[in-house]
Protein backbone atom coordinates (compact mmCIF):
# COMPACT_ATOMS: atom_id res chain seq x y z
CA UNK A 1 0.00 0.00 0.00
CA UNK A 2 1.03 3.72 -0.47
CA UNK A 3 0.30 5.01 2.08
CA UNK A 4 0.90 8.24 3.89
CA UNK A 5 2.88 6.44 6.06
CA UNK A 6 5.08 4.75 3.90
CA UNK A 7 5.88 7.18 1.06
CA UNK A 8 7.75 10.79 0.93
CA UNK A 9 5.47 12.90 2.67
CA UNK A 10 4.11 16.11 0.03
CA UNK A 11 4.85 19.71 1.35
CA UNK A 12 1.72 20.70 2.98
CA UNK A 13 1.86 23.93 0.98
CA UNK A 14 1.22 22.05 -2.55
CA UNK A 15 -1.63 20.09 -0.42
CA UNK A 16 -3.53 22.85 0.24
CA UNK A 17 -2.86 23.93 -3.44
CA UNK A 18 -4.22 20.18 -4.85
CA UNK A 19 -6.82 20.72 -2.73
CA UNK A 20 -8.36 24.05 -3.29
CA UNK A 21 -8.33 23.66 -7.44
CA UNK A 22 -9.63 19.73 -6.79
CA UNK A 23 -12.59 21.86 -4.67
CA UNK A 24 -12.20 19.56 -1.75
CA UNK A 25 -13.46 16.56 -3.80
CA UNK A 26 -12.04 13.35 -4.64
CA UNK A 27 -11.15 13.24 -8.39
CA UNK A 28 -11.87 9.61 -8.77
CA UNK A 29 -15.08 8.87 -6.66
CA UNK A 30 -16.45 12.64 -6.87
CA UNK A 31 -17.37 12.54 -3.07
CA UNK A 32 -16.33 15.23 -1.26
CA UNK A 33 -13.31 14.91 1.31
CA UNK A 34 -12.42 16.27 4.54
CA UNK A 35 -9.38 17.90 5.97
CA UNK A 36 -8.27 15.88 8.71
CA UNK A 37 -6.57 18.53 11.38
CA UNK A 38 -9.82 20.01 11.41
CA UNK A 39 -11.04 16.53 12.98
CA UNK A 40 -8.34 16.36 14.96
CA UNK A 41 -9.13 19.79 16.55
CA UNK A 42 -12.50 18.32 16.83
CA UNK A 43 -11.55 14.99 18.79
CA UNK A 44 -9.27 17.26 21.24
CA UNK A 45 -12.06 19.40 22.03
CA UNK A 46 -14.91 16.41 22.08
CA UNK A 47 -12.54 13.34 22.79
CA UNK A 48 -13.92 9.42 22.07
CA UNK A 49 -16.07 10.42 19.32
CA UNK A 50 -14.54 8.93 16.49
CA UNK A 51 -13.24 12.32 14.96
CA UNK A 52 -9.93 11.29 14.66
CA UNK A 53 -7.34 8.89 14.70
CA UNK A 54 -3.64 9.34 13.85
CA UNK A 55 -3.87 6.30 11.51
CA UNK A 56 -7.47 7.13 10.21
CA UNK A 57 -8.62 3.16 11.19
CA UNK A 58 -12.09 2.46 10.95
CA UNK A 59 -12.59 1.73 14.12
CA UNK A 60 -11.97 4.77 15.60
CA UNK A 61 -12.30 7.14 13.05
CA UNK A 62 -14.58 6.85 9.95
CA UNK A 63 -15.14 9.63 8.55
CA UNK A 64 -11.44 10.02 8.08
CA UNK A 65 -11.36 6.37 6.84
CA UNK A 66 -13.46 7.40 4.02
CA UNK A 67 -13.81 10.85 3.06
CA UNK A 68 -9.82 11.84 4.79
CA UNK A 69 -8.06 14.32 2.13
CA UNK A 70 -5.47 12.57 0.62
CA UNK A 71 -3.38 13.59 -2.57
CA UNK A 72 -2.70 10.50 -5.09
CA UNK A 73 0.02 10.77 -7.81
CA UNK A 74 -2.06 10.11 -10.94
CA UNK A 75 1.43 8.41 -12.21
CA UNK A 76 2.80 6.26 -9.25
CA UNK A 77 6.35 7.35 -8.51
CA UNK A 78 7.54 3.45 -8.19
CA UNK A 79 6.17 3.71 -12.36
CA UNK A 80 7.64 6.87 -13.26
CA UNK A 81 5.39 9.55 -11.69
CA UNK A 82 6.72 12.57 -10.47
CA UNK A 83 6.48 14.55 -7.65
CA UNK A 84 4.94 17.57 -9.47
CA UNK A 85 1.28 19.97 -9.06
CA UNK A 86 -0.02 18.32 -12.34
CA UNK A 87 1.04 14.80 -11.16
CA UNK A 88 -1.29 15.12 -7.64
CA UNK A 89 -4.88 15.02 -7.50
CA UNK A 90 -7.10 15.04 -5.27
CA UNK A 91 -8.42 11.29 -3.13
CA UNK A 92 -10.22 10.60 -0.53
CA UNK A 93 -8.78 7.78 1.38
CA UNK A 94 -10.84 5.05 0.19
CA UNK A 95 -9.95 5.47 -3.33
CA UNK A 96 -6.35 6.25 -2.33
CA UNK A 97 -5.73 3.07 -0.45
CA UNK A 98 -7.78 1.07 -2.99
CA UNK A 99 -6.13 2.54 -6.48
CA UNK A 100 -2.73 1.46 -4.53
CA UNK A 101 0.15 2.27 -7.71
CA UNK A 102 -2.43 0.87 -10.16
CA UNK A 103 -2.02 2.78 -13.53
CA UNK A 104 -4.78 4.99 -13.63
CA UNK A 105 -6.15 3.29 -16.99
CA UNK A 106 -6.83 0.09 -14.92
CA UNK A 107 -8.21 1.96 -11.97
CA UNK A 108 -10.96 4.63 -13.64
CA UNK A 109 -11.75 7.93 -14.71
CA UNK A 110 -10.64 11.79 -13.18
CA UNK A 111 -13.52 13.05 -12.40
CA UNK A 112 -13.75 17.07 -13.73
CA UNK A 113 -17.25 17.93 -12.26
CA UNK A 114 -16.54 19.65 -9.06
CA UNK A 115 -18.65 21.85 -6.81
CA UNK A 116 -18.97 25.26 -6.39
CA UNK A 117 -18.96 25.60 -2.25
CA UNK A 118 -17.23 23.06 -0.95
CA UNK A 119 -13.94 23.48 1.99
CA UNK A 120 -13.53 20.38 3.41
CA UNK A 121 -14.09 21.66 6.70
CA UNK A 122 -11.43 23.82 5.93
CA UNK A 123 -12.51 27.46 6.93
CA UNK A 124 -13.73 25.12 10.43
CA UNK A 125 -9.72 24.41 11.19
CA UNK A 126 -8.97 28.06 11.70
CA UNK A 127 -12.27 29.06 13.27
CA UNK A 128 -11.37 26.36 15.92
CA UNK A 129 -8.00 26.88 16.26
CA UNK A 130 -6.29 28.23 19.11
CA UNK A 131 -2.49 29.22 19.37
CA UNK A 132 -2.15 28.17 22.85
CA UNK A 133 -3.60 24.40 22.47
CA UNK A 134 -2.14 24.12 18.66
CA UNK A 135 0.75 21.64 18.49
CA UNK A 136 3.34 22.81 15.54
CA UNK A 137 1.93 20.96 12.52
CA UNK A 138 -1.50 22.92 13.33
CA UNK A 139 0.66 26.33 13.16
CA UNK A 140 2.01 25.47 9.95
CA UNK A 141 -1.55 23.95 8.87
CA UNK A 142 -3.49 27.74 10.29
CA UNK A 143 -0.52 29.74 8.59
CA UNK A 144 -0.90 28.21 5.47
CA UNK A 145 -4.62 29.00 5.73
CA UNK A 146 -4.56 32.26 6.09
CA UNK A 147 -1.55 32.44 3.34
CA UNK A 148 -4.12 34.61 1.09
CA UNK A 149 -1.26 34.47 -1.87
CA UNK A 150 -2.16 31.43 -2.39
CA UNK A 151 -5.41 31.50 -3.69
ZN1 LIG B 1 -12.80 8.73 -3.77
Amino acid sequence: MIGKMTRKSIAKKDSLIVWKRDRWCCRYCGRPVIFAPTMKMLEKKSPSRGYYHPHWKRENAPLLDELGASIDHIHAVSRGGTNSLDNYLTACWKCNVDKNDRPLENWGEIIDTLPTAWDGLSSLFVYLYHKDSADSTEKVWYRLLNDRKQE
